[in-house]
């Protein structure tokens, strides 16, 4: 089980002397070999402990840190393996590379502390070039690079070790727009291509959806859910997880009857609207449905459609880059829906939207109180 790392029970306080803040709080998380884990969640959450924690840069209060079979920090067991010895790569938001040194001075660093013999040293560095697409870089002073292959050199660096997991932590975020989105999808295939396991810090939510395998949303020192991308945006009943993460069009609403265990009908300013909801809520239960707005379809009168499929007025159209973003007003409610370039839509137009109950969602009245 080389790559996995589990984090069991662990709490880390931080002591001053007029308040005590509690940044882990019983977080037990185990991470899928070979793939990329992103701990996802607002400022504060605890995220940067988590990993100095499993780097070892941190002490924790108590629990245990496992990697592959090995206990690395355990209270009880009294085991403190320190950072050099857990066999991990670091890639951190300032890049960390040696500005006085060269290209192949900082990634060759690693190496040379193992004392690597030197042709095998050389034999490596160059491998680890050429995949970060840094060839013919050697002897470039590190700080004659461009933001985004600086933060190439910090990857390669982290990689020449053949760490069995390599941590991130917002590493992409001194980087503008754009070349945060193209370095993005670079450390995805470069990840992908190793099959090396990775956990990914960040609080940038579509950073979070495009480059992980699997994300663990963080609030308050805990993990509050767990699951892939597509599970986290569009299948999540937790309130604040549905909040953090993108937009989405809240409404309120009244259990009617269920269909099956999954799905129910309820009462809302739409009209009966067919969702999944979390099994067992009595008919006559208050809740909060949510919709995201790409899961609208503007149907033909003729669809044949009987159910959630809604009479809407278009309020407003906003080109928003790929796709175009309307609000349309559903008899007293408004939702925001992305909406194709090519069905052509105009202030003051009536169609029928359409959104399958599988996009449709009942939060759960017992999972976070508030959706802040
Ligand atoms: P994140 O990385 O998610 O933004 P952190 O792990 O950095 O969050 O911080 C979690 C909490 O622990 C915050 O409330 C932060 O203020 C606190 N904290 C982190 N490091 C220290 C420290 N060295 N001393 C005191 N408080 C700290
Ligand atoms: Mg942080």
């Amino acid at each position: 089980m080389q790559g996995t790392i589990s984090v069991r029970n662990l709490v880390k306080t931080f002591v001053s002397k007029d308040e005590t803040v509690t940044a882990l709080d019983n977080v037990s998380l185990t991470t899928p070999p070979n793939r990329i884990l992103t701990l996802l969640g607002p400022s504060g959450c605890g995220k940067t402990t988590l990993l100095r924690c499993i780097a070892g840069l941190e002490s924790p209060d108590s629990g245990e840190i496992l990697i592959g079979e090995e206990p690395v920090w355990s209270k009880t067991k009294d085991i403190s393996l320190p950072p050099e010895r857990r066999g991990l790569g670091m890639v951190f938001q300032s890049y960390a590379i040696w500005p006085h040194m060269t290209v192949f001075g900082n990634v060759a660093y690693p190496l040379q502390m193992r004392k690597v013999p030197k042709p095998e040293i050389e034999k490596q560095v160059k491998k680890i070039l050429s995949l970060v697409q840094l060839d013919g870089y050697e002897n470039r002073p590190a700080t004659n690079l461009s933001g985004g292959q600086q933060q190439r050199v910090a990857l390669a660096r982290a990689l020449v070790g053949e760490p069995k997991v390599i941590l991130f932590d917002e590493p992409l975020s001194n980087l503008d727009a754009k070349l945060r989105e193209s370095t993005r999808k670079e450390l995805r295939h470069f990840l992908t291509e190793l099959a090396i396991s990775a956990i990914y810090v960040t609080h940038d939510q579509v950073e979070a959806l495009t480059i992980s395998d699997d994300i663990a949303v963080m609030r308050k020192g805990v993990i509050v859910e767990r699951g892939t991308p597509q599970d986290i945006y569009l299948r999540s009943d937790d309130p604040f997880v549905v909040d953090f993460i993108g937009r989405a069009n809240f409404l309120e609403a009244k259990i009617k009857s269920y269909q099956s265990e999954e799905l129910c009908v309820v009462t809302s300013s739409l009209g009966d609207v067919v969702c999944n909801a979390p099994a067992g809520l009595e008919a006559g239960t208050s809740v909060t449905i949510y919709t995201r707005p790409e899961s609208f379809t503007v149907v033909p009168a003729d669809s044949g459609l009987t159910e959630n499929v809604f009479e809407a007025k278009v309020n407003s159209v906003l080109f928003a880059g790929e796709a175009h973003e309307v609000e349309f007003g559903i008899g007293n409610a408004t939702v925001l829906a992305k909406i194709e370039f090519d069905i052509p839509l105009q202030r003051g137009d009536r169609v029928r939207l359409h959104i399958e109950p599988e996009w449709c969602r009942v939060l759960n009245p017992k999972r976070g109180a508030s959706r802040a």
